[in-house]
């Protein structure tokens, strides 16, 4: 099969490489859509530390079974599906606590150790796999995997009616976020960017208020829910600094791992601030799949470009120039389209 190969740090190809063969308890899919994602970019640059090369790329995934293992039942070739990328040994601590997001030998395939989805076809472990409702688009369902960590944030936030809700950017995920608040019960949701194209795609999704600066809305006192989608430091100062008293942070941006930000601790203890990191997934696939499907997200104006694996250059330089909403790219297509 043909696939995108990270050899190393800096250096990507586009490869023959044989097929992989699904073990006993395994699916093999073939790939309709992969989101390239800021944390595919991070290990092509060699910044994301759990990477070994060489790596196929790609963890947001939809595709069609082609073929299962001997031992599979409950999933058929034929099956349109979506791929949860998170593999825990369920053993270590963290595992034992329902904490496998934190797994000492986490691997997310397509960004750690296994192999990804930015190929023809990818293989991934039956209980990975969740077949989609007939009504789900099968591309766009390549947007599951972010909305099942949209959830997880959500899941370790304080749950409560009526709260003001302020989230720094508007990329994939904090359009995201953003479309999510309301479902938890916010009053209100702000959106910050600097980007105006951004910002458009904020309103194209539904967002009412949607600013370059958080110093334009009125909101006097500050936000009860803050949620950090850029992992730039400049970002995540302000919203700290914008918290409502008894509110909370959330750090769901990726910063650089050695990036350090200033907050004022006596802010944190007199205004009784709370900051609360989410990682990746957990317990949160399938119900990504039922609020997907139940319509949670406007997809159809969140994939902006698809890209054949010929054109996986082009789909990378178009990230890094920030232009854009979800790229993907599709193995399966003959020729790149915007759409846009
Ligand atoms: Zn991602
Ligand atoms: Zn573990």
């Amino acid at each position: 099969m043909r696939a995108i190969v990270f050899a190393g740090p800096g250096s990507w190809s586009l490869e023959e490489v044989p097929d992989p063969a699904p073990g006993p308890r395994e699916v093999l899919v073939r790939v309709e859509a992969v989101g390239l994602c800021g944390t595919d970019v991070h290990v092509l640059d060699g910044e994301f530390a759990p990477t070994r090369y060489p790596i196929i790329p790609g963890h947001e995934t939809s595709g069609v079974v082609e073929a299962v293992g001997d031992q599979v039942g409950d999933i058929a070739p034929g099956d349109r599906v979506s791929v949860d990328p998170t593999l825990t040994c369920g053993e270590c601590r963290f595992c034992a606590v329902g904490r496998s997001n934190l797994c000492e030998e986490w691997d997310g395939s397509g960004v750690a150790r296994t192999n990804g989805s930015t190929a023809e076809l990818t293989v991934a472990p039956v209980r990975n796999v969740h077949r989609l409702p007939d009504e789900v688009d099968l591309p766009l369902a390549a947007l599951i995997e972010p909305l099942s960590c949209a959830i997880h944030g959500y899941d370790l936030l304080p749950r409560r009616m009526g709260e003001h809700v302020l989230v720094y950017g508007a990329g994939t995920m904090g359009l995201m976020m953003a479309q999510l608040a309301p479902r938890a019960g916010a009053a209100s949701v702000t959106v910050v960017d600097r980007n105006p194209t951004r910002l458009a795609a904020a309103r194209e999704v539904g967002i009412e208020r949607v600013l370059t600066s958080a110093d334009d809305a009125d909101q006097i006192g500050g936000w009860d829910v803050v949620i950090d989608c850029t992992g730039a430091v400049a970002a995540i100062e302000d919203g700290l600094r914008r918290v409502r008293r008894g509110g909370v942070f959330q750090q769901f941006g990726v910063a650089p791992a050695d990036a350090s930000a200033r907050f004022s601790p006596f802010a944190i203890y007199n205004d009784e601030i709370s900051v609360v990191g989410s990682m990746a997934v957990l317990h949160s696939y399938g119900r990504a799949v039922e609020m997907f499907a139940a319509g949670a997200l406007r997809a159809d104006r969140m994939v902006s470009h698809a890209f054949t694996l010929d054109d996986y250059g082009d789909a990378l330089d178009t990230f890094r120039a920030g232009s854009g909403r979800k790229l993907q790219i599709r193995p399966q297509a003959k020729v790149s389209s915007v759409l846009l």
